[in-house]
C-alpha cells in the first residue's frame, strides 16, 4: 500500500484514558479526519451512527471482514471492531492526515501493512483517575466498566513488549498531550 503521501496516526489506550476526546480534539486542529469504524457493539447514549461508528450486525461485520473490506480488525471487550480499508487508502493517497482510534492487535495489523503510520499509546496518570473517568462518562454499566478497568494493567504491559508504539505518552493534561501530538506529527517523526 502506498502511504508516502499522507499520514495515518493510530491512537491506543486502555478505556477511559480519553483517547476520543484527544481524536476529536487533533481533528479540529491539525487539519485531519477521524476514521469511523464498524463495529458490532450497541450505540451508546448519544453516540450517532457515521460519526462515532458505524453500527453492524455480526453478519454485516462478517461480510466486511471476508471481502477484504477491513484494514485491521479485532474483538475487543466481547464485540468486533474493524478499520474500513477505502476510506485509508483514499485519505492517505489524497496526502491528508487520517486518525484510528484502535486497540493493540489493531494497531500491529496497521503496523505490518503500514509500517511509516504514526503509533501512539495513551496512558492515564493513574489507576484511580481512570476509573474516575470512565464513571464520570456514565455510558456503561457497572459490570462493563469493572470488565474494562481490570483488564487496563494487562493492555499497559502488552503495548510496551509488543514493540508496535513508537511513543507512550500519559494523558495528565489534555491540552499537554494533544500539542505533544500536534509536535510529533508535525515533524513527521518516526
Ligand atoms: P469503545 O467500545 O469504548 O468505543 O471501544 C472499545 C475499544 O475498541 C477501544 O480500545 C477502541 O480503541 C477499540 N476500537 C475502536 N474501533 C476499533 C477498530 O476499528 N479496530 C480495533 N482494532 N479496535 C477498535
Amino acid at each position: 500500500m502506498n502511504s508516502e503521501k499522507g499520514q495515518v496516526i493510530v491512537i491506543s489506550g486502555p478505556s477511559g484514558v480519553g483517547k476520543s476526546t484527544i481524536c476529536h480534539r487533533l481533528c479540529e486542529i491539525l487539519p485531519a479526519e477521524f476514521s469511523v469504524s464498524v463495529t458490532t457493539r450497541r450505540p451508546r447514549p448519544g453516540e450517532a451512527h457515521a460519526r462515532d461508528y458505524r453500527y453492524a450486525t455480526g453478519d454485516e461485520f462478517e461480510r466486511l471482514r471476508e471481502k477484504g473490506a477491513l484494514l485491521e480488525w479485532a474483538e475487543v471487550y466481547g464485540h468486533f471492531y474493524g478499520t474500513p480499508l477505502d476510506t485509508v487508502q483514499k485519505a492517505v493517497s489524497e496526502g491528508r492526515i487520517i486518525i484510528l482510534e484502535i486497540d493493540i492487535k489493531g494497531c500491529l495489523q496497521v503496523r505490518e501493512k503500514m509500517p511509516e503510520a504514526k503509533t501512539i499509546f495513551l496512558l492515564p496518570p493513574t489507576p484511580e483517575e481512570q476509573k474516575r473517568r470512565i464513571e464520570g462518562r456514565n455510558t456503561d454499566a457497572a459490570e462493563v466498566i469493572r470488565q474494562r478497568l481490570s483488564k487496563a494493567d494487562g493492555e499497559i504491559r502488552y503495548a510496551m513488549d509488543c514493540g508496535c508504539y513508537d511513543e507512550f505518552l500519559i494523558n495528565d493534561d489534555l491540552d499537554n498531550s494533544v500539542s505533544q501530538i500536534v509536535g510529533l506529527v508535525s515533524a513527521g517523526t518516526k
